[in-house]
């Protein structure tokens, strides 16, 4: 995709993204790798809602902003992130309420904070992680993704929000909405006892369609109920 094109999809995913009440205010940011082996990435204290394209910060391999805003300052999130999951070329990381209320609740498994619910979360978000709360812009949050390894392509950060990269950014948002959609599922059924996907059932999506699950972890789905 070209370098206008690129830019144009961030401001339209963003837009559609914030219209639809999916990050409120400021909050939310979305990056994108570059061919020249750089990024684009939303700036800070922009709304998701209305981004310009000619605006966005573009920055070097090396992460220096070569021109447009001052990038968001979540940055370390988006570096650490693309350093573990070599294959990602776009992360989009949102402050949307149900993956939030998600993280605040006492049961959540930190290596599956949801269950397998649906094969479209499964197919699209794989499994999630839950890392612990950080100051927004904190360096540690970065050292906390490193020790993930790259297995999780979707992490939610406690009290905060997902983080969610893709092959593509069209696959990051839309993993990003079945994670939220998901989080939506799990409180209205939550203490409801109800039925998700059996272990053979995961299994079969797994074979069928190839979903890589961080290893070992779904041959022992936890129960929520
Ligand atoms: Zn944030």
């Amino acid at each position: 995709m070209s370098g206008t094109r690129l830019r144009e999809a961030i401001c339209r995913f963003g837009r559609s993204l914030f219209e639809r009440g999916l990050t409120p205010g400021s909050s939310g940011n979305i990056s994108v790798r570059t061919e020249d082996g750089g990024w684009l990435v939303t700036p800070t204290n922009a709304s998701l809602g209305w981004l310009d394209p000619a605006r966005l910060s573009k920055l070097d391999a090396a992460g220096r902003l070569v021109s447009g805003d001052k990038p968001t300052k979540e940055i370390p999130l988006h570096t650490a992130v693309y350093e573990t999951r070599g294959a990602a070329q776009a992360i989009v990381h949102l402050h949307s309420t149900h993956a939030v209320a998600l993280t605040m609740l006492p049961e959540i498994d930190p290596r599956a904070a949801l269950p397998p619910m649906t094969p479209y979360y499964l197919m699209k978000a794989g499994q999630t992680a839950l890392l612990p709360y950080y100051r927004p812009g904190d360096p540690a949050v970065a050292d906390a993704i490193r020790g993930l390894a790259g297995r999780y392509s979707s992490v939610l950060l406690a009290n905060h929000g997902p983080v969610v990269a893709g092959d593509t950014l069209e696959a990051a948002v839309f993993a990003t909405e079945e994670l939220e959609e998901t989080a939506k599922l799990y409180l209205l059924l939550r203490n409801l006892n109800p039925r998700y996907l059996s272990p053979a059932q995961v299994q079969d999506l797994v074979t069928h369609f190839g979903v890589e699950l961080p290893a070992g972890t779904h041959d022992h789905p936890h129960d929520h109920g």
